[in-house]
């Protein structure tokens, strides 16, 4: 039984129905359409295939629309480009013209007044870097750290915390409305810089759109992280483009200090990016890389991210499966328990103010039920999704089963560490609810006569209203 969730990008390689379903089959959770690359068309036909995927293999399937965020280009490099040495002093200036060897032209207006002497910029996935030596009114002349060939438009990086550019950009909500309008459960927000960023985005669609990401990828965001934390949904440790704005070294401690901010506040989190990156045309993946996967499971992320593995690569579904066996076998090394007894009660302020206080207090005393017991299932019976949460938060032992009557629910509990999702219908009473919770735990064979099984649940006619009941179940 697998507990971190796998998200796998669809792509040119994945696109087919029968791709798809062998990648459910496989172990996907969730799947990622990167709005960066494609037509809107393409877009909803890859998300009506991943629902009927989702449908012939029978398991609950999160979608995620991946928002391209703002991006600065060079002019174009032509032909077979220009190569760059170490040291060679190049002149940016703002401007969609061809760039050369000498000046390269960007589309940022404001460029020279927002580069100030000592800042990096960095050309294309991060292999191009150089240091702003001058600025002028004419152009900012810098000096190549790394050697390289330069083509087509690469996109240009600005430090973060200067540029004026903001996400979401007018783009990214148009996007936004048109994916939360076809039904996406997820929409991620790139190059997030503040909790307000994800605050516009959230205004743009109502509460009733799909959930929010938060990409990590700025520094800014690393230093505005709580206040993200108690506005988004969930986060993105984004790692490529992390890796660009920050040194590569400190990466690794970054993403250790976004997944454990997230578990303390039982807020979901994905590590993406490069984690099989040689199976793009590879059949086998590195030992780093197999590494990198258990360590993010060792870290406590709730889901690990396929990027051009499964969206370009050779065989996406081998991706899938590979991925799969080394985050099982991580999870048996995985110390859990430790890092449960170490978490308090409390969670952030939005999920624990008010009535929902009782909610947290009951998750964290069924949790502790649980482990003493033995219990083979936890059932947290659930409206929102935020019952299911608390408990995945605590990472228990036994099965964890998210039981709502609302599809959109179900999906997005796809992504959280351990939940599998269950349909249940609507009931009158806690006391109705509690029943067929149980039966339906049973009928889909994850718990058997004999077993205990601990049901957490509220009222369902109250709206809104806390999670008051622990009951604790010998199935007969
Ligand atoms: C990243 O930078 O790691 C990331 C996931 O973002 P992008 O969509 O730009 O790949």
């Amino acid at each position: 039984m697998r507990r971190t969730k796998i998200v796998a990008t669809v792509g040119p390689a994945s696109d087919s129905a029968e791709v798809l379903l062998a990648m459910v089959r496989a172990g996907v959770d969730m799947f990622r359409l990167n709005l960066s690359h494609g037509t809107m068309d393409e877009h909803l036909v890859r998300l009506a295939s991943v629902r009927s995927a989702a449908q012939v293999a029978g398991k609950v399937v999160a979608v995620l629309a991946d928002l391209p965020g703002p991006k600065i280009r060079a002019g174009r490099f032509e032909g077979d480009g220009v190569q760059v040495t170490v040291g060679l002093r190049v002149k940016l200036v703002p401007g969609d013209e061809p760039s050369t060897a000498e000046v390269i032209q960007v589309d940022y207006p404001t460029l020279l007044h927002d580069l100030a002497v000592g800042d990096r910029v960095v050309l294309g996935d991060g292999d191009i870097s150089m240091r702003v030596r001058s600025v002028d009114g004419y152009g900012a002349v810098a000096e190549m750290l790394t050697a390289g060939r330069l083509r087509g438009r690469p996109g240009v990086h600005v430090p973060s915390e200067r540029s004026r550019l903001r996400a979401p950009t007018d783009e990214d909500l148009v996007l936004l409305a048109a994916m939360a309008a076809a039904g996406v459960d997820y929409a991620a927000v790139s190059f997030v810089r503040s909790a307000a960023d994800i605050t516009m985005a959230r205004d743009a669609i109502g509460t009733k759109g799909p959930a929010l990401i938060a990409k990590i990828e700025t520094r800014a965001a690393m230093d505005d992280l709580a206040a993200i934390i108690e506005v988004a949904d969930a986060l993105m440790v984004a790692r490529g483009d992390l890796g660009i704005e920050c040194a590569l070294e400190e990466v690794p401690h970054m993403q250790k200090q976004i997944i454990r901010s997230c578990v303390d506040a039982g807020v979901p989190v994905i590590t993406a990016t490069q984690m099989l990156e040689s199976m793009i045309t590879a059949a086998q993946p590195t030992r780093a890389e197999v590494s990198d996967v258990a360590n993010a499971v060792f870290d406590g992320t709730d889901a690990v991210m396929l990027s051009g593995e499964t969206a370009i690569g050779v065989d996406p579904v081998e991706v899938i499966r590979t991925m799969a066996r080394i985050v099982e076998r991580a999870e048996a090394e995985a110390q859990y328990k430790g890092w449960a007894q170490r978490l308090g009660r409390a969670q952030r302020k939005r999920d624990s103010a008010g009535e929902l206080r009782v909610t947290q207090a009951v998750t964290h005393a069924g949790w502790a039920a649980a482990e003493e017991i033995g219990v083979s299932a936890i059932v947290c019976c659930t409206r929102s999704g935020l019952t299911a949460r608390a408990m995945a938060r605590y990472r228990p032992l036994a099965r964890l089963v998210g039981a709502s009557p609302d599809a959109g629910v179900m999906r997005r509990l796809a992504l959280s560490w351990g939940v599998e999702p269950l349909r249940v219908a609507e009931y009158a009473s806690t006391d109705e609810l509690v029943w067929h919770a149980v039966e339906a735990v049973v009928r889909a064979k994850m718990a058997a006569v004999g077993d205990h099984v601990l049901v957490l649940a509220g009222d369902p006619k109250s709206t809104g209203g806390a999670t008051d009941v622990m009951r604790v179940i010998r199935v007969s």
